[in-house]
């Protein structure tokens, strides 16, 4: 088992930013697991939708990541369940992907599963709307694929822009995924409306 590799979210954000490159790899994935513990509560361990990226002996980690938001004081800690890889986060606040929202009510949830081919079509994507982003950040792992779970209100907000992105799509196979996620989403907000 390695050291704890401990980063400060904002210093390697400002880092990269200079100029109009992206942010590096490294750091896009510690803002994925940013988004991921800022999407939910904190205090609680998370079976996140991001997949370990080590590559112990060569060969990719299946691991998904552990995170959990803690407030005093603010941090993330995160881990691989599989190759013990593990890290604190400070400073995220104000970064891009902190997506906390002061006063989230937490009741009429809707949550809807969703497959790991269609969720990695979602992840990132830049044509999402704010709040479909943060349900898509907030994507936990499940037996069946990925969990996603937000307000009615928002995920009727998810369900247009997983459909136009399905409208736009080139790709069949892709075009495909996207469509049977927007069905799952659609059941999802029938099942609660009725
Ligand atoms: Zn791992």
């Amino acid at each position: 088992m390695g050291r704890t590799r401990e980063t400060d979210l904002s210093a390697e954000y400002t880092r990269d930013s200079t100029g109009d490159s992206k942010p590096a790899a490294a750091t896009r994935h510690l803002g994925r697991i940013t988004a991921a513990a800022t999407a939910t509560y904190p205090g609680l361990t998370i079976e996140s939708a991001v997949r370990c990226r080590r590559r112990p002996a060569n060969r990719t980690c299946t691991g998904f990541l552990l995170v959990r938001r803690q407030e005093l004081p603010a941090e993330i800690q995160w881990g691989c369940p599989t190759c013990q890889d593990r890290g604190i986060i400070r400073n995220w606040r104000g970064t891009p992907w902190d997506v906390t929202r002061p006063g989230r009510p937490d009741e009429d949830e809707i949550e809807v599963v969703i497959t790991e081919e269609a969720y990695r079509l979602l992840e990132g994507n830049p044509l999402l709307d704010p709040s479909s982003e943060r349900i898509v950040s907030g994507g936990r792992r499940h037996r069946r694929g990925i969990v996603l779970s937000g307000e009615p209100e928002d995920l009727d907000l998810l369900l247009e822009d997983v459909m136009a992105l399905a409208n736009d799509e080139a790709h069949r196979g892709r075009q495909l995924l996207l469509d049977r996620a927007a069905d799952r989403i659609e059941a999802a907000l029938r099942r609660w409306r009725r």
